[in-house]
């Protein structure tokens, strides 16, 4: 891993930057704990062959941002091991376990799972520091994918914002990309609120119906391994044709960038809730914005993961994750909407704003 560490960070973080190595079982390790100021900072635990220190800096910032921007008492880090994640199960123990032991002092960092660890790879963590969340059931884990806490917290932005949209949700038109954990349940949400979803995209191509596509068949459709554009209850369209299709409300809920200067001006929603993570370009959120099209972005709307573990932290229930999503998700995108239109900004800006001002009067409790 190269260490290019000058460039990295501002006044809020990150704080600490640990380089972790045991070359006896091969690991190689960074942890960024980029600001504890509202409390322990969650984030978690990346395996890849290609990590690099900006990077795990940059992930823990978003992870900052978010859980401030939820009102969470949890501060944001990130760590990555630089390892191949399809490695045997018994050499990812030994590494995880490894990983652990030299965190362990770590207080301050409650590790979680990302791209290439799982529930397991957090229940070998609890097992040798005594903290982790995103855990296995037996454990006290709640499976947020299962229960469907993103996808809850972004249909309930999308209930909040849509008046703001000049669009009423019952009977609103619902377009979505992306039909796995966040776009699957979202969509169910909102169709069980009265919308009506006339469109959806999965990575192997995309199905619509203007008089709305069965929502139950379609997953239980999807559950049995086949792609949305072969369900009979819709026409099947090309995946990219999703953007324009005629619509109230568009949710990005599958990959970075979807939205870009080259496809924005196909877009006919009126509201676009960021279900996946930056869905959008700057230019494409500008553009949008002068379009007249509500943009609430990602770590407003899919905040539902980080809020779940917070409360899967604390020992909470599965009722008590989706009453706090509800909760905090309401007043939060309420209070993006109010900021961004008393300051004349986009709604990403005031979200950031937001967050930034409560990181920053966390820090002036905190000694030096
Ligand atoms: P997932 O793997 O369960 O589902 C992704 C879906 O997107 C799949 O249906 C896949 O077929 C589809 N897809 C992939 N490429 C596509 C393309 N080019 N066009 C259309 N569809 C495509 O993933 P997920 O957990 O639903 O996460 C989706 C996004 O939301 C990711 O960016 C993720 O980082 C972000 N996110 C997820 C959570 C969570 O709790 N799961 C929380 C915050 C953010």
């Amino acid at each position: 891993m190269e260490i290019e560490i000058h460039n990295i960070g501002d006044n809020i973080g990150p704080e600490k930057i640990m380089l972790l190595r045991q070359p006896r079982v091969g690991l190689e390790a960074v942890v960024v704990v980029d600001n504890v100021a509202c409390g322990p900072a969650i984030g978690g635990v990346r395996m890849a062959p290609d990590l690099t220190i900006d990077e795990i800096y940059r992930l823990s910032r978003a992870m900052t941002l978010k859980s401030a921007a939820a009102g969470l008492p949890h501060g944001g880090a990130k760590s990555g091991i630089i390892n191949d994640p399809a490695c045997s199960f018994e050499q990812k123990e030994i590494l995880m376990r490894t990983f652990a032991r030299m965190i362990r002092e770590l207080t301050e960092y409650i590790p979680g799972p990302d791209m290439g660890t799982n529930e397991e790879c957090m229940a070998w963590v609890k097992d040798e520091t005594g903290r982790a969340i995103g855990l296995p059931r037996v454990l006290g884990g709640i499976p947020l994918d299962e229960i469907g806490a993103t996808g809850f917290g972004v249909a309930i932005t999308a209930e909040v914002a849509a008046p703001e949209a000049g669009i009423s949700l019952k009977g609103s038109q619902l377009a979505v990309q992306g039909f796995g954990a966040v776009g699957r349940h979202a969509a169910n949400f909102l169709v069980k609120q009265g919308a009506i979803l006339v469109a959806v995209s999965d990575s192997r191509g995309a199905i619509q119906n203007h008089n709305g596509l069965d929502i139950d068949a379609l997953i239980k459709h999807k559950k049995e391994g086949s792609p949305v554009h072969t369900f009979p209850g819709g026409q099947a369209i090309d995946r990219e044709e999703l953007v324009g299709i005629k619509c109230d409300i568009w949710i990005p809920a599958a990959r970075p960038d979807a939205l870009t200067e080259n496809n924005i001006d196909q877009l006919k929603a009126k509201l676009v809730i960021h279900g996946a993570n930056i869905p959008a370009t700057e230019t494409a959120e500008k553009l949008m914005h002068k379009k007249g099209i509500l943009n609430i972005p990602d770590f407003i709307a899919n905040a539902g993961g980080v809020i779940c573990a917070a409360v899967e932290f604390r020992g909470g229930s599965e009722s008590q994750v989706m009453k706090t999503i509800e909760e905090k998700i309401r007043i939060n995108t309420l209070e993006t909407l109010e900021r961004s239109k008393r300051e004349n900004l986009l709604p990403r800006e005031a979200a950031v704003r937001m967050a930034y001002s409560r990181i920053k009067k966390a820090m002036t409790y905190r000694g030096t």
